[in-house]
């Protein structure tokens, strides 16, 4: 079956009797005006369409378990959805873990995952009853330790693995290849296990982790995933005596940007996951294990749409047509940070023909700072409101407020309603965290 993110819009877009796109039966033009622009809009209906995918489509390995990679968009309103849902949480910072603790997550459903937590992070990470934490590197496993000793407790590890697999995806979003910043090395296992059961007693390894990159469009990679870490835990049971029953495969499922994007639906992946545990574990004499996946892009990346003002406009005579607009890449960086390519409509202006080309400029003092290059789109005026398509991921939670701009709000929308789930910031919030020295006042 088709999932969500197979879609480029949300699944309740639709062109409304006033001639404007609504998402949730929220007219985008009155969004825009209700609570201005540049604004995030994140459709409930889509979000859930993508987490109950998900659960039916693994619905026949049952100890399978689902976690939401919340860097990908992180709100304490996302929190409740997910906890609802009866998803867990992949955290990777004090932040994310002091939002989800402070929604009232149930924090026995989360895992801590970084390649350089702090010791401040992983005491907080204890203190707040963390269920698993990730272990990436050799330096964690002894800090980790010593933290979990001082609070006189036994901590739950998995130990992040570098698979060796490479997926076709942006160089910046691969991180499972041998060269990676992320995780041991295989040839370093044995002696991080060995550690483990002879100096770091608070340390209760329970499995293994891995991710192999993300808006991966290949079924393939994670057959292969599968069959990698299977080899080790038969190795480790081999070798260390001691069998791992649960395994991480991390997420990475990509979504469709524009019509030349072909993902793969969630059915598709879950049918490749459970066939190899299965060929797997049969291979390789192991029980099958508890198996986590922790998709975070595609379980929001389609719900969410940006909105913006069409501003000034430039045309370079004989050359390309700017048209600026009142956001850019201090609230979605992936254009400038990874050539993100974008579907864009007019929110005013859906059955118009998009016959004249056009560069999507930002509003910030950088020349790199252009959402969509060269794309086609109905003549533009100033007031159009311009909708850029799948920004659920990893396009607010990388916001930054570059030019002193202020971050967007986000709204939630559902069946007509629309909720506000962050504030737009504030000048006095911009400015809230600065200090005169005495000296100078
Ligand atoms: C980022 C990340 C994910 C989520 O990746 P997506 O491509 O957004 O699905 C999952 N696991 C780990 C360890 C990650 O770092």
């Amino acid at each position: 079956m088709k999932s969500a993110n197979q879609e480029i819009r949300p699944v309740t877009t639709k062109i409304n009797s006033k001639g404007n796109i609504e998402i949730g039966g929220c007219d985008l033009v009155e969004l825009a005006e209700k609570y201005s622009t540049p604004l995030y809009v994140f459709d409930e209906q889509t979000i859930r369409s993508m987490t109950q995918s998900y659960k039916s489509a693994f619905k026949a390995y049952p100890k399978m378990r689902m976690m939401y990679a919340a860097k990908a968009f992180m709100t304490k309103a996302i929190c409740k959805i997910m906890q609802e849902e009866g998803f867990g949480l992949d955290l990777c910072s004090g932040g994310e873990i002091f939002t989800a603790k402070t929604s009232g997550f149930d924090m026995s459903k989360t895992l801590f995952n970084g390649n350089n937590k702090s010791p401040e992070e992983i005491n907080m990470a204890i203190e707040y009853g963390i269920g698993t934490i990730s272990v990436d590197n050799f330096f964690e496993l002894a800090l980790l330790n010593n933290a979990a000793q001082s609070y006189n407790k036994q901590i739950r590890i998995l130990l992040r693995i570098t698979p060796g697999i490479e997926c076709h995806t942006h160089e910046y979003i691969q991180t499972g290849h041998l060269d990676s910043k992320f995780g041991f090395d295989l040839t370093q296992v044995d002696e991080a296990i060995d550690l483990i059961k002879n100096e770091y007693n608070n340390l209760n390894i329970v499995g293994l982790h891995a991710h192999i990159g993300s808006q991966i469009f290949e079924r393939r990679v994670y057959f292969d995933e599968v069959d990698v870490i299977f080899k080790e835990i038969k190795r480790i049971k081999d070798r260390h005596n001691i069998l791992l029953k649960e395994i991480n495969l991390g997420g990475g499922l990509g979504i469709k940007y524009t019509d030349s994007d072909k993902p793969i639906s969630v059915d598709e992946i879950a049918q490749t996951i459970i066939e190899s545990i299965k060929t797997h574990s049969t291979k390789y004499g192991i029980e099958e294990p508890v198996v986590f996946i922790e998709p975070g892009r595609s379980l929001v990346g389609t719900s969410g749409v940006t909105l913006y003002t069409a501003g000034s406009s430039k045309q370079v005579p004989k050359g390309r047509k700017y048209q600026a607009v009142d956001g850019g890449m201090a609230d979605n960086a992936r254009p400038s940070l990874y050539q993100a390519k974008y579907t864009v409509d007019i929110a005013n202006k859906p059955n118009e023909n998009k016959d004249k080309k056009v560069t999507i400029s930002g509003r910030f003092c950088e020349s790199g700072d252009i959402l969509a290059k060269d794309i086609l789109l109905p003549e533009i005026e100033e007031g159009d409101i311009i909708c850029f398509y799948d920004t659920g991921a990893y396009g607010y939670s990388m916001a930054s407020n570059y030019n002193r701009v202020l971050k967007p709000a986000a709204v939630l929308v559902n069946n007509g309603k629309s909720d506000i789930i962050i504030n737009r910031q504030t000048y006095e919030d911009l400015c809230g965290l600065d200090v005169i020295p005495d000296r100078l006042s």
